[in-house]
């Protein structure tokens, strides 16, 4: 139902035909080539041979062209699926030519659509335009690149439910309130003159309170949607040889099969990502913060610094072999108040020594053996724990930063409306809040989005989408 986007008169009409290659470079299986737009139908039609006319929602077998007129040849063979506006990904006509994928004949494909007249599509171009039909908002469209993009299958199960309509639906009945306190100002003063009763003060701060609870609530759950979405640095540190390479390698064995590879990757600090319960986590194993005896030692020691500074979560990695050191005492009060834990390791050679857990003070410790294995399943657990924060998963959370401000923005708004009700100005100025609140939430959405704003979102998806 909200679809303003059509209506807008800034909007010129979707007339162009656009083509891309929606399957990733280079030779694979399958590869796709996209068409939108009024005339992706009859350009398919001319691109290759078909057997039976397109019709909405079918495949249809195909011979791929080299060339147009009578003497062109096949050079493939492709299953042709039509989508007829507006029940389509775009909602404007869309065709999809899956061929064999090979780069020779989708480049062919592409070259001889723009030569019959389409535009080759800008990275998300397919996706803007579902977007500005109204077929979806902003909080979908965003999900489909998260989507695309998801490492973990927590990540692509959020950018899913988001892809549904999660987010939007969670935001509806808030912005349904806020309109319906806005009519009644409206009201109260448009008919001041007339028998309307202007609404009391305090059924108008009722009102402000009670839409912020479940604002609140959405802007709290960004601290979630936002680790499950971008995950989270975790620094080991320590001094040399306590057994943070060791315990390093303990912690990513299990995962292996899903790291990839991290340019991170340096003399001094070695990073990977992991994906703990759903949770991406980029390790970093430090250098080690010792006394550096030369330049290179130096620029290690920085770094660990950095890593150590930057990181969400901090590993402290003691030798339960050596007593604490002033280094490792430094370590401790630098990471009080933070996410942080202890490993105790080489358990296996040294009991749990409790005289020392004074100056652990508020500091987990798990007693740990990077050689046995022992702890380091406890230890990965309560990594999990910190790193979610203890927050459980929920429908419909903020995932980036555009939508937090969003949300942010809407609460100041209604905290500037409340003040403005208590010093009982005029409803006149509690309305500019309101409105500014509902103005933030309608950017949630993408309905009051600047277009500037909407083109720097689209460009971050991939070409083809
Ligand atoms: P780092 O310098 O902190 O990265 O330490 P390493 O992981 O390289 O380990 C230093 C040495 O301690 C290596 O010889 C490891 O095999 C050994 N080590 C690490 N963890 C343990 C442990 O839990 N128990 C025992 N016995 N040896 C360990």
């Amino acid at each position: 139902a909200d679809t303003p986007q059509n209506s807008d008169p800034k909007m010129a009409p979707v007339l162009e035909t656009i083509a891309a290659i929606s399957t990733p470079p280079g030779r694979g299986g399958i590869g796709i080539v996209r068409l939108s737009g009024p005339e992706a139908a009859s350009m398919a039609a001319q691109l290759v041979r078909l057997q039976r006319p397109l019709e909405h929602g079918r495949a249809r077998l195909a011979d791929v062209l080299d060339a147009e007129g009578e003497t062109a040849e096949r050079i493939d063979e492709a299953v042709v699926t039509y989508f007829a506006a507006p029940n389509s990904y775009t909602a404007d006509d869309l065709v999809e030519i899956a061929a064999h994928g090979s780069p020779v004949v989708l480049d062919l494909l592409l070259r001889r659509a723009i030569g019959l007249g389409a535009r080759l599509a800008e990275p998300g171009e397919f996706t803007q335009r579902a977007f500005l039909a109204g077929r979806i908002d902003l909080t979908q469209a965003e999900a489909v690149r998260d989507l695309i993009d998801a490492q973990t299958l927590t990540q692509a199960r959020q950018a899913a439910s988001q892809m549904g309509g999660a987010l939007s639906r969670r935001a509806a009945p808030v912005k349904q309130d806020l309109v319906e306190l806005i009519a009644l100002l409206e009201a109260g003063i448009d008919f001041a003159e007339d028998d309307v009763d202007v609404t009391p003060q305090q059924e108008i701060a009722r009102r402000i309170d009670e839409l912020a609870v479940p604002l609140s609530a959405l802007e709290a759950s960004f601290s979630r949607g936002r680790i499950v979405h971008d995950g989270l640095t975790l620094a080991i540190v320590g001094r040399p040889n306590a057994g943070k390479s060791s315990l390093f390698n303990r912690l990513v064995e299990r995962e292996r099969a899903i790291v990839t590879p991290s340019p991170g990757t340096t003399r001094d600090t070695v990073s990977e990502r992991i994906s703990l319960d759903g949770i991406p986590l980029e390790l970093v194993d430090t250098a080690g913060l010792r006394e550096a005896h030369d330049v290179a030692e130096q620029l290690g020691i920085a770094r660990s610094r950095e890593a150590l500074a930057d990181a969400a979560l901090v590993l402290i990695v003691l030798d339960a072999t050596q007593p604490l050191n002033e280094e490792e005492r430094d370590l401790l009060r630098a990471v009080q108040g933070r996410p942080a834990l202890v490993a105790m390791n080489k358990r296996d050679l040294a009991e749990a020594r409790s005289e020392e857990s004074a100056a652990l003070d508020g500091v987990p410790v798990i007693a740990t053996s990077a050689l046995t294995g022992e702890g380091v399943a406890e230890l990965r657990s309560r990594i999990v724990a910190l790193a979610s924060g203890g927050a459980a998963s929920e429908s419909g959370m903020l995932t980036n930063l555009r939508q937090h401000q969003a949300v942010t923005t809407a609460l100041e708004a209604l905290a500037d409306a409340k003040r403005a009700n208590e010093s009982s100005i005029p409803h006149e100025m509690i309305l500019l809040d309101l409105y500014r609140g509902l103005w933030a939430l309608d950017s949630l959405t993408g309905q009051t989005t600047a277009d500037d704003i909407l083109q720097l979102i689209f460009s971050t998806f991939c070409i083809g989408k």
